[in-house]
């Protein structure tokens, strides 16, 4: 028993914590940014101050993440991040394809339970900061759950906390609003009287059917007029968590200090909307419904914005500028919002698409001011315009995880993390990121230590590509609908596909390109061409004359005409799919975008994917024979196709029952650990939640693999893989001249693919 009397004072237990890197905000910025760290050999302390990982992607807030993908709305084709996020999306998908956020939770807070070398504390608030000169020494947090005081110091320190608490507190320079149109001629920059300064905050319900009549009587505080909300009349029952993020407010409050009164607003305007749907008589089909769940934390879009040393733009975005020290890339729209949110007049957001992705430089997270600070997540060195798309989750976890990796090439090699921007040593955060899958692009890799560079290499056979097997299934032309290839340049192609005309009718086929060999914008056409057809099924033949300027891929494009259908295809083929020219209203995707000329934003058309199980290729058939698969590629550096018009997949034939790939060498090379590359469809966007999936494994991926040496034992074997990147360790040495790849066969119509074999 323990028994006290009156004591003057008492103090909270204190624990110290020794690390080489703190981590502070549980977000997937954050998670991301410890656990590339920790799994570097670094040793991590990571502070999240709520019960559950995942910040805005979390139960408590159930955003689906997002990234350069952008719901499969935009031209950014095969974009989704790569590495460790993609890790965590690919888990997320085989255990919950139907997005549960509470599923979601579990899938984070497992990879970070079972890292050692990371130490994480729930519910465990930072709250100070212990500094000498420019340097942060120690950070202290306080877990109200086992009433604990933790004073955590590190040499380094990365501030992921949405707010940027750590920076803020020890100094670091900052930014709040937006910036004016002049400082970096950005011309989508808001005029701030009228549209404000600040995106708000958002609180989401999801409601139920209890299968019988269910009142409902609001709180007192619920707003009364929620019928006159500017919004309401786009209110949709069906609409649960998520799809209300219109729900908005606090854009021209302090969204950090009022950010209590923002969420009291939010939950009056909630339960408001609620009384109006229940009581109104408004919304005879919501007797049965009820609230299940209503928001207790809002998501908060957006407060400080920390300067690094270099500060990304809206020219950096739409000229999808080049950068030497590129880590990690983005590619959602830049997406603002009324800063009055839902009781604005204006349109709930205005998004303007780039036509590719963009890189984001490594001098964007850290802090210019605070040596050993790195900046993670939504607080990044960006301006509000170019936050605007730098701030979705998996934008901010991908950079994240160059944050963690540079953090640990810091401590190997006693740096600060101003350091690693000399070319030298980002040239090896580069190098160490693309190992685990990070696919930065434009970002050229050889990497030396790489065995498989020095092998010599073959397979039991490669994919010619001369079209695809017909099915029976047809696919009237409601939209513009293309085939892309790769192709080359100045050369012409023999194409020829099935068509089926309600009646006689004129069909505009147009071959296009894209205007450089960085999107996959089709944005230049090289041969257009009307073809008459007569009633019925027929084939027609096109010849390009016009031709692409460049290699890269390119276009075939059947113009809309509901009068006709197109023969398709069941096989799917790594690197090769149809796009339309469709609109995605949730990603202000109208079929093509033409921004105020003075904006300086590009106007394009969108051509964009269906989701499997539509979306299938043409049933087209080339008179030349494409080489685009060959077993080279593998050897490449690259983990998914590129706009430059490769595929960098080597692809199996379609017959092939045992698909091998061997490497072999002149000696007997010394391996502790092979890397394999397979295709986890970087064009499916893994909305985390809410959004369900058809699959619950991408079926690219090859399940089933063994390695044998040259004397055909079997060194590692692989049944149920559902992940991007394997990594197969040795437990010794091992001393061989020959490693044999051997995968299961293809299904009908998948055949094998690989991206990558790294052996080191
Ligand atoms: C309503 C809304 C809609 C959005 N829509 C999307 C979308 O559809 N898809 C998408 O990808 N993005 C979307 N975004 C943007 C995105 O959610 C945020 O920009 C993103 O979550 C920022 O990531 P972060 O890791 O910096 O912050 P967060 O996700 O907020 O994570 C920060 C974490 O730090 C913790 N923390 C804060 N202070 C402390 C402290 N003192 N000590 C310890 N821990 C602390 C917080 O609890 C939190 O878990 C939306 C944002 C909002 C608000």
């Amino acid at each position: 028993m323990i028994k006290k009397g009156l004591e003057n004072h008492r103090d909270t237990k204190v624990e110290n914590i020794e690390s080489d890197l703190v981590v502070v905000g549980g977000g997937l910025a954050g998670l991301c940014s410890a656990i590339t760290a920790a799994r570097s050999g670094l040793r991590v302390t990571l502070f999240q101050d709520r019960p559950v990982l995942g910040g805005n992607a979390s139960s408590e807030v159930r955003l689906w993440s997002l990234g350069a993908t952008s719901h499969m709305g935009n031209n950014n084709r095969w974009s989704r991040e790569g590495g460790l996020i993609n890790e965590i999306l690919l888990d997320n998908l085989k255990r919950n394809k139907d997005g549960n956020p509470l599923i979601f939770d579990t899938v984070l807070l497992e990879k970070a339970y079972e890292e050692q070398n990371l130490r994480l504390h729930l519910n465990t608030m930072v709250y100070e900061v212990g500094k000498k000169a420019h340097n942060i020494e120690n950070v202290t947090a306080f877990c109200s759950q086992n009433s604990t005081t933790y004073v955590a110091s590190a040499p380094l320190f990365c501030d992921a906390s949405g707010d940027g608490i750590i920076a803020f507190l020890s100094g670091a320079p900052f930014r709040m609003g937006a910036e004016n149109k002049d400082e970096f001629e950005e011309g989508f920059a808001p005029n701030v009287k009228d549209y404000g300064n600040l995106l708000g905050h958002s609180l989401y319900f999801y409601t139920k059917d209890t299968g019988k009549p269910i009142s409902y009587t609001a709180p007192s505080f619920a707003i009364k007029n929620a019928k006159e909300l500017p919004r309401i009349k786009n209110y949709q029952l069906a609409e649960h968590g998520c799809k209300l993020w219109w729900v908005e407010y606090g854009g021209r409050l302090d969204t950090i200090h009022e950010s209590e009164d923002i969420k009291f607003e939010l939950w009056k305007v909630v339960y408001g909307i609620w009384d109006y749907v229940k009581n109104s008589g408004e919304f005879p089909e919501a007797e049965n419904l009820t609230l299940e769940w209503v928001g207790t934390i809002p998501g908060k879009r957006e407060s400080r914005r920390f300067e690094g040393d270099f500060m990304l733009t809206q020219k950096d975005i739409v000229e999808q500028r080049h950068h030497e020290d590129a880590v990690a890339f983005g590619g959602w729209a830049m997406d603002l919002h009324p800063a009055d949110g839902i009781y604005s007049e204006h349109n709930s957001c205005t998004q303007w698409h780039g036509k590719g992705v963009y890189s984001i430089p490594y001098r964007c997270y850290y802090s210019k001011g605070i040596n050993n600070l790195f900046l993670a997540g939504r607080i990044i060195s960006a301006s509000h315009v170019a936050f605007g798309s730098s701030r979705v989750m998996l934008t901010c976890a991908h950079g994240a995880q160059a944050v963690g990796m540079a953090a640990a090439l810091c401590v190997e090699n006693s740096l600060l993390p101003k350091d690693i921007a000399l070319q030298k040593n980002i040239e090896k955060l580069q190098l160490r990121l693309n190992r685990e899958g990070q696919g930065i692009p434009s970002v050229k890799i050889t990497d030396p230590e790489d065995l498989a560079q020095l092998a010599k290499i073959c397979c039991s056979s490669t994919l010619q590509f001369s079209g695809f097997v017909p099915s029976d299934d047809w696919q009237a032309l409601h939209f513009g609908t293309a085939q892309i290839l790769p192709l080359s340049a100045n050369q012409g192609y023999d194409f020829e596909i099935d068509v089926d005309a309600k009646e006689k009718t004129s069909l505009k086929i147009e071959l296009r390109g894209s205007s450089t060999s960085d999107h996959f914008t089709p944005d230049i056409i090289v041969d257009k061409q009307d073809l008459q057809l007569e009633k019925g099924k027929q084939r027609i033949k096109f010849t390009n004359e016009g031709m692409l300027p460049r290699d890269g891929y390119g276009y075939l494009c059947l113009l809309r005409n509901e009068k006709v259908s197109v023969r398709l295809s069941d096989e799917r083929i790594t690197g090769l799919m149809t796009v339309q020219n469709k609109v995605n209203k949730a990603v202000s995707n109208f079929g093509r975008q033409d921004p105020p000329k003075d904006i300086g934003i590009d106007s394009f058309e969108f051509w964009t994917p269906e989701r499997r199980p539509k979306g299938k290729n043409f049933g087209l058939s080339i008179q030349e024979t494409l080489s685009i698969f060959e077993i080279g590629n593998l050897l490449n550096g690259k983990v998914r196709p590129g706009a430059n018009g490769r595929t960098n997949a080597w692809v199996a034939a379609r017959n092939d029952v045992n698909p091998t790939v061997t490497l072999t060498w002149e000696n007997p090379v010394n391996i502790n650990e092979i890397r394999l590359f397979f295709d986890c469809d970087y064009d499916h966007a893994l909305e985390s939640t809410l959004m369900g999936h058809s699959e619950n494994i991408i079926p690219f991926i090859v399940g089933d693999f063994l390695v044998k040496d040259s004397s055909g034992n079997i060194l590692k074997e692989v049944t149920g893989n559902h992940q991007a990147m394997n990594i197969l360790k040795f437990d010794s040495t091992l001393s061989t001249d020959k490693l044999v790849f051997q995968f299961s066969k293809g299904t009908e119509y998948i055949p094998v693919s690989l991206f990558k074999i790294s052996v080191f």
